[in-house]
């Protein structure tokens, strides 16, 4: 019925796709049978012309049916099916308390994760660093943790949203990644493929950011949240900050530490807190398992405080073939480096900026990251003890404890470290942790 090549000079000209070619195109990317140079053009085309909502809607729609759209009637869960996506950061380990924390208040979090994608961290990456844990479980084990434990971290199945995967691929090598368009379509597609009632998105703002600019995540935070609704699924959208490490550690398995910890109360840097709270009382509003934030709030520290979302994650672990005493004895299962120091400033002031992306791809350069998709991971490098924007660095306070393999390893990374954080005089020019939220009501 419809010709790719029209539909491709018909974007190309700037006019507007119909749902039923933007269909017949994708539904031939799933079967091969249009070709990657068409796929390319097509992309192409979007990237130059954009799409308005409906053309949205409809990409992500059919990208999201091109393969197998979860169903979760049959397992009875009982409570909202609610999920986080986030476009990634560096320290960025809430998805490992978040799940937990939601599944404690009594929401189902059946969680599809990714690995690093560039300068940020793979959650995936990151429970691969516990010692077991299965991030490729059959579909009836995925949706029996799921229940059992409120919550299962699990990687991508060949079969969720094909379609995307092809298009992405070539988008990677055909300079059509940082379109909105493209972005939002592609992202949705795999998450509304895996049958959720509600997502929260989580869009970073600053330095660490997939977005360049505060206006770039802003848009991609509308887009996101008019496409999900169009497409029938309750979606909030929070901005939040990326202008320095997320956590107080960057590393998988440094992050996993500092997640149990967060989830035993440990430890809790307050910033990771901060936005891990809004994320999960987000969730709960959008379940309907808490009246408003301040209910969902008071609900979220009750479970910290009870134990019951340590107790969440403890069971996901061994519900996916971890350790069963994991939360208890985390130091004896995750991998240390043979070297841990402190790297102090080179003259004493306050932090003023972090090139977060640099220290994301420092990560990546400890071997803590892909620069490959065959690479293998070094889960035990990385950093912790990370010190915050407007501290102070002195002789007693160091910007971070480098975890490394040899001294040549750690460094390369104390270089690295230093010229990615500007120490000095300059006035702290505050950013808030949690600078705002798009609900469907506001498009
Ligand atoms: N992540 C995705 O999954 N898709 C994109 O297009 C960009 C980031």
């Amino acid at each position: 019925m419809f010709l790719p090549q029209e539909i491709i000079r018909k974007k190309r000209d700037g006019q507007m796709l119909s749902t039923e070619e933007i269909n017949f195109f994708i539904q031939g990317v799933a079967d091969d049978t249009i070709s990657e140079s068409q796929i390319g053009a097509f992309a192409m085309t979007i990237f130059f012309n954009e799409m308005d909502m409906s053309e949205r809607i409809a990409l992500t729609c059919a990208m999201r049916d091109s393969g197998m759209v979860m169903n979760w009637d049959h397992m009875n869960f009982g409570g909202p099916i609610v999920d986080k996506h986030s476009t990634g950061g560096v320290g960025d380990v809430t998805s490992l308390m978040l799940g937990p924390m939601v599944a404690a208040c009594g929401g189902f979090v059946p969680m599809i994760s990714g690995r690093g994608l560039g300068h940020t961290g793979g959650t995936l990456d990151k429970l691969e660093s516990i010692p077991g844990y299965n991030i490729t479980p059959s579909n009836d084990v995925f949706g029996e943790v799921t229940k059992q434990a409120g919550v299962a971290i699990i990687g991508q199945t060949g079969n969720l949203a094909p379609a995307d995967k092809r298009v992405y691929a070539i988008r990677d090598i055909t300079a059509t990644v940082d379109n909105i368009s493209l972005i939002t379509a592609s992202i949705l597609s795999k998450k509304l493929a895996a049958g959720l009632d509600s997502l929260v998105m989580d869009v970073k703002v600053g330095s660490g950011a997939f977005m360049p600019t505060y206006q770039a995540s802003e848009e991609l935070a509308k887009s996101i949240v008019a496409v999900a609704n169009g497409a029938g699924t309750n979606t909030t959208a929070i901005l939040t900050d990326m202008n320095q490490v997320l956590a107080s550690s960057a590393g998988n398995a440094l992050e996993v530490r500092e997640a149990v910890q967060f989830l035993t109360g440990e430890y809790r840097n307050p910033r990771l807190y901060e936005i891990t709270m809004a994320l999960c009382a987000e969730m709960l509003v959008l379940g309907k398992l808490a009246k408003d934030s301040e209910q969902a709030h008071q609900q979220l520290q009750t479970v910290l405080d009870n134990g019951t979302a340590a107790a969440c994650f403890s069971k996901m672990v061994a519900g996916l073939g971890g350790p069963k005493d994991f939360v208890e004895h985390y130091d004896k299962y995750l991998e240390k480096a043979q070297i841990s120091k402190p790297v102090y400033a080179e003259k004493s002031g306050i932090v003023s900026a972090m090139d977060t992306r640099a220290i994301g791809m420092a990560v990546v350069s400890m071997g803590g990251g892909r620069r490959v998709s065959t690479d293998t991971i070094d889960y035990a490098v990385g950093f912790d003890n990370f010190i915050c924007l407007g501290e102070t660095a002195n002789d007693q306070k160091p910007l971070a404890v480098i975890h490394a393999r040899s001294e040549e390893q750690w460094q390369e990374a104390a270089t690295a470290l230093l010229q990615a954080i500007k120490v000095g005089d300059q006035a702290y020019q505050p950013t808030p942790n949690v600078y705002g939220q798009i609900r469907a009501e506001d498009i």
